[in-house]
Protein backbone atom coordinates (compact mmCIF):
# COMPACT_ATOMS: atom_id res chain seq x y z
CA UNK A 1 0.00 0.00 0.00
CA UNK A 2 0.81 3.28 -0.57
CA UNK A 3 2.59 5.04 2.07
CA UNK A 4 2.80 8.87 3.57
CA UNK A 5 2.15 10.00 -0.15
CA UNK A 6 2.65 13.41 -1.32
CA UNK A 7 -0.76 15.20 -1.56
CA UNK A 8 -1.29 17.15 -4.28
CA UNK A 9 -0.28 20.39 -1.98
CA UNK A 10 2.88 18.80 -1.49
CA UNK A 11 1.54 18.05 2.21
CA UNK A 12 2.27 14.18 3.39
CA UNK A 13 -0.57 12.34 4.79
CA UNK A 14 0.95 12.72 8.57
CA UNK A 15 1.65 16.11 7.91
CA UNK A 16 -1.80 16.62 7.16
CA UNK A 17 -3.25 14.24 10.38
CA UNK A 18 -1.22 16.12 12.39
CA UNK A 19 -2.73 19.67 11.05
CA UNK A 20 -6.15 17.79 11.05
CA UNK A 21 -5.30 17.71 14.76
CA UNK A 22 -4.41 21.29 15.39
CA UNK A 23 -6.88 22.98 13.79
CA UNK A 24 -9.74 20.95 14.97
CA UNK A 25 -8.11 21.30 18.67
CA UNK A 26 -7.99 25.15 18.38
CA UNK A 27 -11.31 25.72 17.04
CA UNK A 28 -13.06 23.32 19.76
CA UNK A 29 -10.90 25.16 22.73
CA UNK A 30 -12.10 28.06 21.24
CA UNK A 31 -15.38 27.60 21.19
CA UNK A 32 -15.10 25.98 24.47
CA UNK A 33 -13.40 29.01 26.11
CA UNK A 34 -15.47 31.03 24.71
CA UNK A 35 -19.13 29.38 25.28
CA UNK A 36 -18.62 26.53 27.89
CA UNK A 37 -21.11 27.54 30.75
CA UNK A 38 -19.06 26.22 34.30
CA UNK A 39 -19.55 23.17 35.75
CA UNK A 40 -23.21 22.70 36.84
CA UNK A 41 -23.67 26.36 35.43
CA UNK A 42 -27.08 27.38 33.14
CA UNK A 43 -26.49 26.49 29.16
CA UNK A 44 -26.33 29.94 27.61
CA UNK A 45 -28.74 29.58 23.80
CA UNK A 46 -24.72 30.18 22.24
CA UNK A 47 -23.09 27.43 23.98
CA UNK A 48 -27.12 25.03 23.33
CA UNK A 49 -26.03 25.74 19.51
CA UNK A 50 -22.95 24.96 19.58
CA UNK A 51 -23.48 21.66 21.03
CA UNK A 52 -25.91 21.13 18.14
CA UNK A 53 -23.61 21.53 15.93
CA UNK A 54 -20.93 19.46 17.65
CA UNK A 55 -23.08 16.35 17.83
CA UNK A 56 -25.21 16.59 15.06
CA UNK A 57 -23.01 17.96 12.47
CA UNK A 58 -19.43 17.17 13.21
CA UNK A 59 -19.58 14.15 14.67
CA UNK A 60 -21.16 12.44 12.39
CA UNK A 61 -18.14 12.81 9.92
CA UNK A 62 -16.28 11.97 12.88
CA UNK A 63 -17.67 8.43 13.56
CA UNK A 64 -18.21 7.63 9.54
CA UNK A 65 -14.19 7.70 9.53
CA UNK A 66 -14.50 5.64 12.41
CA UNK A 67 -17.44 3.14 11.13
CA UNK A 68 -14.71 2.58 7.90
CA UNK A 69 -12.11 1.91 9.98
CA UNK A 70 -14.09 -0.57 12.06
CA UNK A 71 -15.47 -2.36 8.91
CA UNK A 72 -12.73 -3.89 7.64
CA UNK A 73 -12.35 -5.76 11.57
CA UNK A 74 -14.01 -9.02 11.20
CA UNK A 75 -12.37 -9.92 7.60
CA UNK A 76 -9.40 -8.70 8.03
CA UNK A 77 -9.07 -10.44 11.66
CA UNK A 78 -10.16 -13.83 9.78
CA UNK A 79 -8.13 -13.90 7.19
CA UNK A 80 -4.75 -12.89 8.55
CA UNK A 81 -4.59 -15.05 11.10
CA UNK A 82 -5.89 -18.10 9.35
CA UNK A 83 -3.38 -17.19 6.69
CA UNK A 84 -0.87 -16.87 9.23
CA UNK A 85 -1.67 -20.47 10.98
CA UNK A 86 -2.37 -22.16 8.26
CA UNK A 87 1.48 -20.65 6.91
CA UNK A 88 2.87 -21.89 9.40
CA UNK A 89 2.83 -25.10 7.89
CA UNK A 90 5.72 -24.50 5.74
CA UNK A 91 7.45 -23.43 9.30
CA UNK A 92 7.55 -26.73 10.67
CA UNK A 93 9.27 -28.51 7.53
CA UNK A 94 12.09 -25.79 8.45
CA UNK A 95 12.38 -27.60 11.91
CA UNK A 96 14.47 -25.92 14.27
CA UNK A 97 14.88 -22.43 12.33
CA UNK A 98 11.28 -22.17 11.83
CA UNK A 99 10.79 -23.00 16.14
CA UNK A 100 13.49 -20.66 16.70
CA UNK A 101 12.36 -17.62 14.43
CA UNK A 102 8.54 -18.53 16.17
CA UNK A 103 10.25 -18.73 20.04
CA UNK A 104 11.72 -15.11 19.00
CA UNK A 105 8.28 -13.55 17.65
CA UNK A 106 6.14 -14.31 20.58
CA UNK A 107 8.80 -13.83 22.99
CA UNK A 108 9.88 -10.41 21.92
CA UNK A 109 6.22 -9.37 21.48
CA UNK A 110 5.09 -10.79 25.44
CA UNK A 111 8.45 -8.30 26.54
CA UNK A 112 7.05 -5.73 24.30
CA UNK A 113 3.20 -5.58 25.30
CA UNK A 114 4.15 -6.25 29.48
CA UNK A 115 6.49 -3.01 28.89
CA UNK A 116 3.65 -0.80 27.76
CA UNK A 117 1.40 -2.39 30.43
CA UNK A 118 4.12 -1.51 32.77
CA UNK A 119 4.73 1.91 31.76
CA UNK A 120 1.24 2.92 31.39
CA UNK A 121 0.23 1.28 35.00
CA UNK A 122 3.00 3.80 36.54
CA UNK A 123 2.12 6.69 34.54
CA UNK A 124 -1.31 6.46 34.41
CA UNK A 125 -1.66 9.08 31.57
CA UNK A 126 -5.56 8.21 31.22
CA UNK A 127 -5.64 9.64 35.06
CA UNK A 128 -4.35 13.15 34.62
CA UNK A 129 -7.50 14.63 34.49
CA UNK A 130 -9.72 15.96 37.28
CA UNK A 131 -12.67 13.46 38.28
CA UNK A 132 -15.45 15.88 36.96
CA UNK A 133 -13.95 15.81 33.69
CA UNK A 134 -13.20 12.18 34.02
CA UNK A 135 -17.06 11.97 34.56
CA UNK A 136 -17.65 13.96 31.18
CA UNK A 137 -15.48 11.93 29.26
CA UNK A 138 -17.62 8.99 30.64
CA UNK A 139 -21.25 10.55 30.26
CA UNK A 140 -19.79 11.98 26.81
CA UNK A 141 -18.56 8.12 25.28
CA UNK A 142 -21.20 6.10 26.57
CA UNK A 143 -23.55 6.75 24.26
CA UNK A 144 -24.96 3.55 22.22
CA UNK A 145 -22.01 1.77 24.18
CA UNK A 146 -24.86 1.77 27.44
CA UNK A 147 -26.01 -1.74 26.67
CA UNK A 148 -22.61 -3.44 26.03
CA UNK A 149 -20.95 -1.74 29.09
CA UNK A 150 -24.03 -3.14 31.03
CA UNK A 151 -23.89 -6.75 29.29
CA UNK A 152 -20.16 -7.37 30.55
CA UNK A 153 -20.49 -5.42 33.57
CA UNK A 154 -20.47 -8.53 35.69
CA UNK A 155 -17.11 -9.35 36.34
CA UNK A 156 -16.24 -12.57 35.40
CA UNK A 157 -14.08 -15.11 36.58
CA UNK A 158 -11.10 -16.76 35.06
CA UNK A 159 -13.10 -20.28 34.16
CA UNK A 160 -15.94 -17.84 32.29
CA UNK A 161 -13.82 -15.64 30.57
CA UNK A 162 -11.78 -18.82 29.04
CA UNK A 163 -14.82 -20.78 28.40
CA UNK A 164 -16.31 -17.72 26.73
CA UNK A 165 -13.72 -17.64 24.54
CA UNK A 166 -14.77 -20.66 21.99
CA UNK A 167 -17.93 -19.52 20.53
CA UNK A 168 -21.25 -21.83 19.97
CA UNK A 169 -22.17 -19.92 16.82
CA UNK A 170 -19.38 -18.30 14.88
CA UNK A 171 -21.34 -16.41 12.74
CA UNK A 172 -22.80 -15.01 16.24
CA UNK A 173 -19.42 -14.42 17.34
CA UNK A 174 -18.55 -12.68 14.24
CA UNK A 175 -21.68 -10.01 13.72
CA UNK A 176 -21.40 -9.46 18.07
CA UNK A 177 -18.50 -6.41 18.42
CA UNK A 178 -17.69 -7.88 22.24
CA UNK A 179 -17.33 -11.60 20.80
CA UNK A 180 -14.60 -11.20 18.35
CA UNK A 181 -12.38 -13.09 20.46
CA UNK A 182 -14.29 -16.03 19.36
CA UNK A 183 -14.16 -15.41 16.27
CA UNK A 184 -10.53 -15.11 16.57
CA UNK A 185 -10.71 -18.59 18.28
CA UNK A 186 -12.25 -20.20 15.36
CA UNK A 187 -9.36 -18.13 12.90
CA UNK A 188 -6.56 -19.93 14.89
CA UNK A 189 -8.43 -23.28 15.13
CA UNK A 190 -9.16 -23.49 11.66
CA UNK A 191 -5.63 -22.14 10.21
CA UNK A 192 -4.37 -25.30 12.73
CA UNK A 193 -6.52 -27.91 10.89
CA UNK A 194 -5.47 -26.38 7.20
CA UNK A 195 -1.48 -27.35 8.14
CA UNK A 196 -2.79 -30.82 8.67
CA UNK A 197 -4.58 -31.25 5.65
CA UNK A 198 -2.71 -31.50 2.07
CA UNK A 199 -2.17 -28.12 0.58
CA UNK A 200 -3.99 -28.85 -2.29
CA UNK A 201 -7.23 -29.26 -0.73
CA UNK A 202 -7.24 -25.55 1.23
CA UNK A 203 -5.44 -24.24 -2.06
CA UNK A 204 -8.63 -22.08 -2.99
CA UNK A 205 -9.43 -21.10 0.46
CA UNK A 206 -6.18 -19.11 1.02
CA UNK A 207 -6.26 -18.09 -2.38
CA UNK A 208 -9.36 -16.51 -1.66
CA UNK A 209 -8.48 -15.28 1.71
CA UNK A 210 -4.92 -13.37 0.71
CA UNK A 211 -7.70 -11.69 -1.88
CA UNK A 212 -9.78 -10.48 0.90
CA UNK A 213 -6.71 -9.46 3.23
CA UNK A 214 -5.82 -7.66 0.21
CA UNK A 215 -8.76 -5.69 -0.23
CA UNK A 216 -8.99 -4.99 2.72
CA UNK A 217 -5.77 -3.62 2.96
CA UNK A 218 -6.48 -1.21 0.04
CA UNK A 219 -9.81 0.06 1.63
CA UNK A 220 -7.74 0.47 4.96
CA UNK A 221 -5.12 2.78 2.53
CA UNK A 222 -8.35 4.53 1.29
CA UNK A 223 -10.14 4.88 4.86
CA UNK A 224 -6.34 6.55 6.44
CA UNK A 225 -6.51 8.88 3.34
CA UNK A 226 -9.44 10.83 5.34
CA UNK A 227 -7.92 10.38 8.56
CA UNK A 228 -6.84 14.01 8.45
CA UNK A 229 -10.59 14.80 7.99
CA UNK A 230 -12.19 12.15 10.04
CA UNK A 231 -9.42 13.18 13.10
CA UNK A 232 -10.19 17.20 13.00
CA UNK A 233 -13.81 16.29 13.60
CA UNK A 234 -13.54 13.99 16.14
CA UNK A 235 -11.40 15.93 18.20
CA UNK A 236 -13.09 19.14 17.38
CA UNK A 237 -16.13 17.55 18.84
CA UNK A 238 -14.46 16.67 21.88
CA UNK A 239 -12.23 19.70 22.68
CA UNK A 240 -15.91 21.92 22.12
CA UNK A 241 -17.48 19.79 24.70
CA UNK A 242 -15.04 18.96 26.87
CA UNK A 243 -12.26 21.72 27.08
CA UNK A 244 -8.14 21.99 26.82
CA UNK A 245 -8.13 19.15 29.80
CA UNK A 246 -8.92 16.53 26.61
CA UNK A 247 -5.57 17.93 25.15
CA UNK A 248 -3.33 17.48 27.95
CA UNK A 249 -4.76 13.87 28.16
CA UNK A 250 -3.50 13.05 24.86
CA UNK A 251 -0.75 14.96 25.34
CA UNK A 252 0.32 12.42 28.10
CA UNK A 253 -0.76 9.25 26.29
CA UNK A 254 1.26 10.74 23.55
CA UNK A 255 4.49 11.13 26.04
CA UNK A 256 4.08 7.67 27.39
CA UNK A 257 3.37 6.09 24.12
CA UNK A 258 6.87 7.54 22.51
CA UNK A 259 8.91 6.72 25.36
CA UNK A 260 8.38 3.25 25.66
CA UNK A 261 8.73 2.88 21.71
CA UNK A 262 11.95 4.36 22.15
CA UNK A 263 13.11 2.69 25.23
CA UNK A 264 12.15 -0.46 23.45
CA UNK A 265 14.52 0.41 20.15
CA UNK A 266 17.20 1.68 22.46
CA UNK A 267 17.57 -0.21 25.45
CA UNK A 268 15.65 -4.13 24.62
CA UNK A 269 16.18 -4.11 20.94
CA UNK A 270 20.36 -2.79 20.97
CA UNK A 271 20.65 -5.46 24.10
CA UNK A 272 19.11 -8.28 21.76
CA UNK A 273 21.28 -7.27 19.15
CA UNK A 274 24.34 -7.37 21.79
CA UNK A 275 23.53 -10.17 23.71
CA UNK A 276 22.15 -12.39 20.53
CA UNK A 277 24.05 -11.43 17.37
CA UNK A 278 27.37 -9.73 18.98
CA UNK A 279 27.02 -6.36 17.77
CA UNK A 280 28.09 -3.16 19.65
CA UNK A 281 25.32 -0.56 19.44
CA UNK A 282 28.47 1.39 17.21
CA UNK A 283 27.76 -1.37 15.02
CA UNK A 284 24.55 -1.64 15.18
CA UNK A 285 23.18 1.76 14.68
CA UNK A 286 25.88 1.77 11.80
CA UNK A 287 24.35 -0.78 9.91
CA UNK A 288 20.47 0.19 10.32
CA UNK A 289 20.67 3.81 9.44
CA UNK A 290 18.86 3.33 6.07
CA UNK A 291 16.22 0.81 7.64
CA UNK A 292 15.25 2.84 10.68
CA UNK A 293 14.54 6.11 8.21
CA UNK A 294 12.66 3.73 5.94
CA UNK A 295 10.24 2.20 8.43
CA UNK A 296 9.86 6.17 10.32
CA UNK A 297 8.87 7.37 6.69
CA UNK A 298 6.77 4.72 5.33
CA UNK A 299 5.29 3.65 8.60
CA UNK A 300 4.79 -0.28 6.78
CA UNK A 301 7.02 -3.20 7.73
CA UNK A 302 5.53 -4.35 4.44
CA UNK A 303 7.15 -1.52 2.34
CA UNK A 304 10.31 -1.54 4.36
CA UNK A 305 10.70 -5.54 3.87
CA UNK A 306 12.76 -5.20 0.86
CA UNK A 307 15.23 -3.00 2.86
CA UNK A 308 15.00 -5.67 6.41
CA UNK A 309 16.13 -7.88 3.70
CA UNK A 310 18.74 -5.75 1.94
CA UNK A 311 20.17 -4.51 5.56
CA UNK A 312 20.23 -7.90 6.77
CA UNK A 313 22.36 -9.53 3.53
CA UNK A 314 24.59 -6.57 2.74
CA UNK A 315 25.67 -4.88 5.87
CA UNK A 316 25.59 -7.85 8.13
CA UNK A 317 26.46 -10.54 6.31
CA UNK A 318 23.54 -12.71 6.94
CA UNK A 319 22.89 -15.36 4.24
CA UNK A 320 19.64 -14.98 1.46
CA UNK A 321 18.12 -17.96 2.62
CA UNK A 322 17.40 -16.78 6.22
CA UNK A 323 16.74 -13.34 5.32
CA UNK A 324 14.06 -14.61 2.90
CA UNK A 325 12.57 -17.00 5.29
CA UNK A 326 12.29 -14.30 8.13
CA UNK A 327 11.83 -11.04 6.90
CA UNK A 328 8.35 -11.78 4.98
CA UNK A 329 6.88 -13.55 8.23
CA UNK A 330 8.07 -11.01 10.75
CA UNK A 331 6.77 -8.52 8.64
CA UNK A 332 3.25 -9.96 8.79
CA UNK A 333 3.61 -11.47 12.38
CA UNK A 334 6.21 -9.75 14.42
CA UNK A 335 5.61 -6.51 15.52
CA UNK A 336 7.28 -5.57 18.71
CA UNK A 337 6.23 -1.93 18.60
CA UNK A 338 2.64 -2.46 17.91
CA UNK A 339 2.18 -4.60 20.58
CA UNK A 340 3.60 -2.09 23.33
CA UNK A 341 1.43 0.28 21.66
CA UNK A 342 -1.31 -1.86 21.90
CA UNK A 343 -0.39 -2.47 25.63
CA UNK A 344 -0.47 1.09 26.26
CA UNK A 345 -3.28 2.29 24.26
CA UNK A 346 -5.67 -0.19 25.65
CA UNK A 347 -5.20 0.55 29.81
CA UNK A 348 -4.84 3.84 28.99
CA UNK A 349 -8.15 4.35 27.08
CA UNK A 350 -9.35 1.83 30.16
CA UNK A 351 -8.20 3.93 32.59
CA UNK A 352 -9.89 7.44 31.05
CA UNK A 353 -12.72 5.58 31.12
CA UNK A 354 -12.88 4.74 34.56
CA UNK A 355 -12.78 1.05 33.91
CA UNK A 356 -10.60 -0.89 36.43
CA UNK A 357 -9.56 -4.04 35.01
CA UNK A 358 -9.56 -6.79 37.02
CA UNK A 359 -6.39 -9.30 36.90
CA UNK A 360 -7.60 -11.85 34.99
CA UNK A 361 -9.08 -9.05 32.22
CA UNK A 362 -5.12 -7.47 32.17
CA UNK A 363 -3.96 -11.33 31.64
CA UNK A 364 -6.62 -10.97 28.54
CA UNK A 365 -5.91 -7.57 27.36
CA UNK A 366 -1.68 -8.96 27.33
CA UNK A 367 -2.77 -12.09 25.15
CA UNK A 368 -5.17 -10.32 22.97
CA UNK A 369 -2.49 -7.30 22.44
CA UNK A 370 -0.12 -10.60 21.42
CA UNK A 371 -2.59 -11.70 19.15
CA UNK A 372 -3.84 -8.35 17.59
CA UNK A 373 -0.19 -7.58 17.15
CA UNK A 374 0.31 -10.55 15.18
CA UNK A 375 -3.02 -10.12 13.47
CA UNK A 376 -2.55 -6.61 11.95
CA UNK A 377 -1.43 -5.78 8.95
CA UNK A 378 1.93 -4.49 8.00
CA UNK A 379 0.84 -1.08 6.44
CA UNK A 380 0.58 2.40 7.98
CA UNK A 381 -2.41 2.25 10.77
CA UNK A 382 -2.90 -1.62 10.58
CA UNK A 383 -3.32 -2.00 14.14
CA UNK A 384 -6.04 0.63 14.72
CA UNK A 385 -9.45 -1.92 13.61
CA UNK A 386 -7.88 -4.51 16.24
CA UNK A 387 -7.28 -2.10 18.94
CA UNK A 388 -10.99 -1.48 18.52
CA UNK A 389 -11.62 -5.21 19.02
CA UNK A 390 -9.34 -5.28 22.03
CA UNK A 391 -11.32 -1.95 23.65
CA UNK A 392 -14.59 -4.04 23.02
CA UNK A 393 -13.39 -7.15 24.27
CA UNK A 394 -12.84 -5.22 27.88
CA UNK A 395 -16.55 -3.11 27.87
CA UNK A 396 -14.42 0.10 26.57
CA UNK A 397 -16.02 2.18 23.84
CA UNK A 398 -14.15 1.71 21.04
CA UNK A 399 -15.27 5.20 20.07
CA UNK A 400 -12.65 6.87 22.21
CA UNK A 401 -9.95 5.95 20.37
CA UNK A 402 -11.07 9.57 18.63
CA UNK A 403 -8.59 10.43 21.51
CA UNK A 404 -5.68 9.22 20.32
CA UNK A 405 -6.16 8.74 16.75
CA UNK A 406 -4.67 12.68 16.07
CA UNK A 407 -1.07 11.75 17.13
CA UNK A 408 -1.62 8.12 16.01
CA UNK A 409 0.53 8.67 12.85
CA UNK A 410 3.41 9.54 14.75
CA UNK A 411 3.33 6.65 17.12
CA UNK A 412 2.48 4.99 14.07
CA UNK A 413 6.24 5.99 11.98
CA UNK A 414 7.95 5.42 15.36
CA UNK A 415 6.46 2.02 16.65
CA UNK A 416 7.20 0.61 13.32
CA UNK A 417 10.94 0.86 13.90
CA UNK A 418 11.17 -1.94 16.36
CA UNK A 419 8.67 -3.74 14.54
CA UNK A 420 11.42 -4.24 11.79
CA UNK A 421 14.44 -3.95 14.00
CA UNK A 422 13.32 -7.28 15.45
CA UNK A 423 12.92 -9.19 12.65
CA UNK A 424 16.35 -8.00 11.66
CA UNK A 425 17.89 -9.00 15.10
CA UNK A 426 15.83 -12.58 14.31
CA UNK A 427 17.58 -13.26 11.58
CA UNK A 428 21.15 -12.15 12.83
CA UNK A 429 20.78 -14.44 16.03
CA UNK A 430 19.40 -17.16 13.48
CA UNK A 431 22.51 -16.79 11.14
CA UNK A 432 24.99 -16.70 13.84
CA UNK A 433 23.36 -20.20 15.77
CA UNK A 434 23.95 -21.61 11.91
CA UNK A 435 27.23 -21.16 12.31
CA UNK A 436 27.98 -17.65 9.79
CA UNK A 437 29.88 -14.53 10.99
CA UNK A 438 28.23 -11.58 10.45
CA UNK A 439 29.87 -8.97 8.69
CA UNK A 440 32.62 -6.59 11.45
N1 LIG B 1 2.37 0.50 10.83
C1 LIG B 1 2.67 -0.70 11.54
C2 LIG B 1 3.58 -1.56 10.71
O1 LIG B 1 3.45 -1.60 9.51
C3 LIG B 1 1.44 -1.47 11.92
C4 LIG B 1 0.64 -0.75 12.98
O2 LIG B 1 0.99 -0.86 14.16
O3 LIG B 1 -0.32 -0.05 12.66
O4 LIG B 1 4.43 -2.23 11.22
Amino acid sequence: MESAPSSSRGLSLPTKILLGLLVGAAIGVTLNLAYAPPLGGEKTEAWKTLEGIADGVVKPFGDLFLSMLFMVVVPIVFSSLFLGVAGLGSVQKLGSLGGRTLLWFLGTTVVAVLLGIFLVTVIAPGKAVSPEVAAQIKAQYLGDAQARIQQGAQAKGWIQMLVDIVPRNVVGAAADNGKVLGLIFFALILGAAAIRLPAERTRVLRELLEGIYELCVRVLGWVMSLAPYGVACLIFHATAKLGIDVMKLVGVYFLTAMGGLVFFQVVVITLLAKVFAGLSPGRFYRGIRTLVVTAFSTSSSNATMPTTIRTATDEFGVPKEIAGFVMPLGATMNMNGTALFEGVSILFLAQVYGQDLSFAQQAMVVGMAVLTAIGAAGVPGGSLPLLAVVLTQIQVPPELLALILGVDRLVDMTRTIPNVTSDLVCSLWLARREGHVLKA
